[in-house]
């Protein structure tokens, strides 16, 4: 095993970070992920069974002696650029711009109204009548918070859904939600409409997170209840992608939510710091 060449060493607050710009993998290494990348730089034959070596291979931290990762990069760059010459084509829907929060920093307009079922059916028609050349179709749905609108959600993904079906296209969808108002119920509605990703954001541990990230109506911290809606979404192994908003009043906590989120069996989700 050798380290990989896109590892970039973070040390902040005399904590260590290792994050990997080609799997965008973020961690926060305690001793023993220390000694680990050590043994590993000075011996490549060293292998280990531990969760840490095991979690290191999973985010491209280590990589095996003969593989070449800019190979690799060339390839998936060959590969996108073929797709993306004829087959791939994206969509980002607003089923709303309204939203249960009310955060300082939010640019959205966040009337309460929502797309009515006319406009739903232009945007079926516009997504299918641009697609007829097209492989594989995606939809991002985003807002304000797109789940206030699940029933527009539902309408749309049922008719380009049966679309792509009827005329062998590829079909897949992603949200952008701030995770509030994902139930039990909300795993079946990602199911029927295929949303196998979504991204919810925190601003911090739970403290700072409740400053910038409450209920409009009675300005109740989200914290608990964003992270029970991550765990509902794990727990269906949906592709998970949690951006942290990081700036200079919550960078010291980085590490205490990466630990707290590690403690609540969070670690396996994919992170990103914006
Ligand atoms: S969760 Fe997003 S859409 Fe809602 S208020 Fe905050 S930034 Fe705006």
């Amino acid at each position: 095993m050798k380290l990989s060449q896109f590892n970039r060493f973070i040390i902040f607050n005399r904590h260590h970070f290792i994050f990997n710009s080609k799997t965008r993998c973020l961690a926060l290494l305690d001793e023993e992920g220390i000694e680990l990348l050590e043994k590993i730089k000075n011996n490549p034959n060293f292998i280990s069974d531990t969760q840490t070596y095991k979690s290191m291979l999973d985010g491209g931290i280590i990589v095996g002696n003969d593989f070449s990762e800019i190979a690799e990069v060339s390839e998936s760059y060959m590969q996108f650029k073929k797709g993306s010459n004829k087959s791939a084509f994206g969509f980002v829907v607003l089923p709303t711009l309204n939203c249960i929060y009310d955060c300082p920093y939010c640019y959205e307009d966040k009337k309460p109204h929502q797309m009515s079922t006319d406009t739903a059916t232009c945007v079926e028609k516009f997504i299918i009548n641009s697609i007829e050349n097209e492989a594989t179709v995606a939809i991002t749905w985003y807002g304000g918070e797109p789940l206030m609108a699940t029933h527009i959600i539902d309408k749309i993904s049922e008719t380009v859904i049966n679309h792509c079906d009827a005329t062998n296209k590829k079909y897949d969808s992603f949200i952008v939600t701030n995770g509030y108002l994902i139930e039990d119920a909300t795993l079946e509605f990602f199911k029927r409409n295929r949303i196998s990703g979504c991204q919810i954001t925190l601003d911090g541990a739970e403290e700072t997170h409740n400053t910038k990230r409450f209920l409009k109506t009675n300005k109740t911290g989200t914290f608990k209840k964003t992270i029970s809606g991550i765990l509902k979404v794990l727990s269906i192994n949906m592709s998970l992608s949690i951006r942290i908003n990081v700036d200079k009043n919550n960078l010291n906590e980085l590490n205490e939510l990466l630990y707290f989120l590690k403690k609540e069996g969070i670690g396996t989700a994919k992170i990103s710091l914006g």
